[in-house]
């Protein structure tokens, strides 16, 4: 199986309540490397611009004023089926949906604080690695 990279955010509700240790070392119990990381805190600008696909959506507002409340750690997550394996070890996007043992059923607040986000395709995951971090910046 090829090993991939996929582009992984804790949110500002989790690191609001310290949990940037905890989600990160269920991200790597199940297999993926932090290969890149930092902390960040967005302006709305930059949340509008990461979350463009969703301005018609009507948690638009909601999502990026959330998003700029405070830090978040952007990450790049490497290994084998990364972008699944995220997705997987997150949990639905609706914490009351999530799987036991997901970050979000675990951590999650409500659905729209729900801790963490993860890329849902190659595609998407490339353009927000890229969003966020520059080549040199990715260890691996
Ligand atoms: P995911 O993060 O699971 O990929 P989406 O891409 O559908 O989910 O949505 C992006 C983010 O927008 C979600 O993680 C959540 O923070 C927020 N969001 C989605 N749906 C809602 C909703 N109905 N109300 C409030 N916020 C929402």
């Amino acid at each position: 199986m090829a090993i991939e990279r996929t582009f992984s955010m804790i949110k500002p509700d989790a690191t609001r309540r310290n949990l940037t240790g905890a989600i990160t070392r269920i991200l790597e119990e199940s297999g993926l490397r932090v290969v890149a990381s930092k902390r960040v805190w967005m302006s709305r600008r930059e949340a509008e611009g990461f979350y463009a696909v969703h301005k018609e959506r009507p948690f638009f507002g909601e999502l990026v004023e959330s998003m700029s409340s405070g830090p978040t750690i952007v990450q790049v997550l490497e290994g084998e089926n990364a972008i699944a394996r995220n997705r997987e070890v997150m949990g639905a996007t609706n914490p009351k949906d999530a799987a036991e043992g997901t970050i979000r059923k675990l951590h999650a607040l409500s659905i729209g604080e729900n801790s963490v986000h993860g890329s849902d395709a190659p595609e998407t995951a490339k353009q927000e690695i890229a969003y966020w971090f520059s080549e040199t910046e990715i260890v691996g």
